[in-house]
């Protein structure tokens, strides 16, 4: 009998997300089922089932344990990922002026710059204009070209940016 394989132990290699990987789930009563997304997840972290994956491959397929919920959650998004985003899951200690280089300061899309005294970085601006359109209702343009700074202190770094003017509050 072969014990299933670790997806932890495979790193960054196991794809989670794949569509054709099959999530199996065996509940505590041992009832076997489907299953894969964010249920799955709620009730494998409160331990009412474990989750298996299968992982298809082009000879053979392989069954596999489901041991870092963490992992699994991040690579479908049901987690934040702080690694990735810089940014921890609270509430921003945000600085910003009116950036010298912005010859219109008038328009409706201005370039700012900014700065995070509570620590975080920002290395997806994606993410960040997220958390500040939910924290305080900025407009921050994720399209065209922002820039940060990179150096020792998170808190001393300067990052630049567009975002609409009359969404900003101090
Ligand atoms: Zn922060």
């Amino acid at each position: 009998m072969n014990e299933p394989r670790s997806a932890a132990s495979t790193g960054n290699d196991f794809p989670y997300k794949a569509k054709t990987v099959c999530y199996i789930e065996v509940g505590k009563d041992g009832k076997v089922t489907q299953g894969g997304g964010r249920e799955s997840y709620d009730r494998a972290l409160a331990g009412e089932c474990q989750l298996y994956a299968v992982w298809p491959g082009e000879w053979r397929s392989d069954l596999f344990i489901i041991d870092d919920l963490d992992e699994y959650a991040r690579a479908l998004g049901l987690i934040h990922d702080v690694e990735r985003t810089g940014l921890v899951e609270h509430e921003h200690e945000v600085r910003w002026e009116i950036s010298p280089y912005e010859r219109n300061p008038g328009a409706s899309y201005i370039l700012i710059k900014v700065w995070l005294d509570c620590g975080c970085a920002i290395r997806d601006i994606r993410s960040f204009a997220d958390h500040m359109r939910k924290q305080r209702g900025w407009d921050i343009a994720t399209g065209g070209g922002w820039g940060g700074s990179r150096g020792d202190d998170p808190r001393a770094a300067e990052y630049s940016m567009r975002a609409r003017r009359k969404s900003l509050t101090t």
